[in-house]
């Protein structure tokens, strides 16, 4: 059985049913889960409408005449809608295509190897082999903050975008706050952002979050550094945010970007003997609790929260509940898990970070190229960014990398397919690429 019906649940039950599992996937609200319903498809999706309007701003330097795009909010609306309705009849039409039964309800342990679930036409206990939880993560609230759904904001309530804030107060300054404040201010939207630090993107390197500083600046985005939200208040049309040090922002709207809590509260995993550890499922290597027929992926694992994670959990889970482990099954190792951050420029990085390595004391060799010397970005009218390598100095084994600059989400898989393989950075500079196109850089910076 698998509880959660999103990219952890429903790749968990394709492979597994793939394997010769006879699975029941169990789903409250959406197949294709929150990642479909409310992060990843419709933050993406109004990121790139965006993305295209802050695009015509910069045409003129190409040889066309600006032209000012204007949002149709219905239409962006109505592209949401009709992506989201197609990754969701793909994703059901593989479960059905492979077997697995899918049952919307709700479910809850009322034994270890007893699952209830509450669907439209009454309850009923199944009895299991082995269950994954994969119920995934909801927004964080804290208690100085009441979000109304209508000027005081969670990520979940900003699509589908009812109007564009005149202004908007983004508290959180991790990858999704980052990613709100290049939205709303791609739209128009005056933008503050609360940074409880002195850089935003906390965690990621401080050339990484410069670059991104000086586009907020450039769009006119006010950065209020070394600041925590302590209260977040409603007056009419106006939303209140005041902070630790004294400052007060005023708004039209506000959004939370503070994190997420896990959605075990109403799992009953207490008795089905599972530890947690803050809600979040304790797991091994094997994405396996400590009750050995019970698995957890996802967000509620407390890894890494990322669908491609969440995926590539289930896929594991899948091999080991077979027993494929024995074959050809290689450990997930979390630490080669590329990711991407959709602002502008775009940022990615994969494997170690170069604070990381100082911190460790370990030798490294570092190579940085500039866009600004590659001849598609220059065609493309936008030079800005870099590529990091890093590299063992002894062998040329490709140890991380960073890349800051358009389609930098795309260019990151050079680096992450070196890395998951131990390539050196001689495989990349004998890799015979495409002229004149931005993958250039990548082997100029593995020189
Ligand atoms: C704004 C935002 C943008 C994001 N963008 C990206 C991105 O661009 N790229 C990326 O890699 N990650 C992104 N993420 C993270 C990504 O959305 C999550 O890591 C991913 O959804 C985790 O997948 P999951 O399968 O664990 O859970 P979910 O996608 O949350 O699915 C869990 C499912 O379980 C169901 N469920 C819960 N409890 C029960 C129950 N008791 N019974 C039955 N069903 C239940 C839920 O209804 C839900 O459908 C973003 C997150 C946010 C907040």
């Amino acid at each position: 059985m698998i509880i959660g019906g999103g990219p952890a649940g429903n790749t968990a039950a394709t492979y597994a049913a793939r394997l010769g599992a006879h699975v029941t996937l169990i789903e409250r609200d959406v197949i294709g889960g929150a990642a479909h319903l409310w992060d990843c498809i419709p933050s993406k999706t109004m990121i790139a409408t965006g993305g295209a309007m802050s695009f015509t701003k910069r045409i003129q330097g190409m040889g066309l005449e600006q032209q000012e795009a204007e949002v149709d909010i219905a239409a962006l609306e109505g592209r949401i809608d009709d992506i989201q309705g197609r990754l969701q009849r793909n994703t059901i039409r593989l479960l059905e295509s492979q077997g697995v039964r899918m049952l919307m309800g709700s479910a809850r342990f009322v034994s270890a190897h007893h699952v209830e679930v509450t669907t439209s036409s009454g309850v009923e206990v199944l009895e299991v082999d082995a269950v994954l939880v994969a119920t995934g993560s909801r927004p964080r609230i804290p208690e100085w903050c009441q979000p109304d759904g209508e000027r005081i904001l969670t990520t979940r309530e900003c699509y589908p975008p009812k109007v564009f804030p005149t202004s908007i107060t983004v508290i959180g300054s991790g990858v999704t706050g980052v990613e709100f404040v290049h939205m709303f201010s791609s739209f128009g939207s005056n933008v503050t952002l609360v940074v409880s630090r002195q850089q935003v993107l906390p965690s990621k390197d401080p050339e990484v979050a410069a670059v991104l500083e000086d586009d907020f600046l450039r769009r006119g985005v006010r950065l209020l550094k070394g600041a925590r939200a302590t209260s977040v208040e409603r007056h009419g049309d106006e939303v209140v945010v005041s902070c630790d040090d004294g400052r007060v922002v005023r708004s039209s709207h506000a959004v939370l970007a503070i994190g997420s809590v896990p959605n075990t509260d109403e799992l009953g995993l207490d008795t089905a003997g599972v530890q947690v550890d803050r809600g979040y499922v304790t797991i091994n290597r094997h994405c396996q609790s400590n009750v050995a027929h019970i698995y957890a992926a996802g967000d509620v694992s407390g890894k890494m929260p990322l669908t491609s994670v969440a995926s590539m959990q289930g896929r594991k889970v899948a091999e080991h509940v077979m027993g494929l482990q024995k074959v050809a099954h290689r450990h997930l190792d979390y630490d080669k898990a590329a990711s991407a951050i959709f602002t502008e420029p775009e940022i990615a990085d994969v494997g170690l970070a170069e604070a990381e390595a100082f911190a460790e004391g370990r030798k490294i060799r570092v190579t940085k190229v500039p866009f600004s010397a590659n001849p598609k970005a220059l065609i493309n009218n936008d030079s800005r960014g870099f590529v990091k390598i890093l590299s063992d100095p002894a062998t040329g084994v490709v140890l991380g990398g960073s890349i800051v600059g358009r389609h930098a989400a795309e260019l990151i898989s050079v680096i992450a397919l070196a890395v998951t393989a131990n390539l050196k950075v001689s495989d990349i500079v004998e890799s015979l690429l495409v002229h004149p196109a931005l993958s250039e850089a990548l082997a100029e910076a593995a020189e």
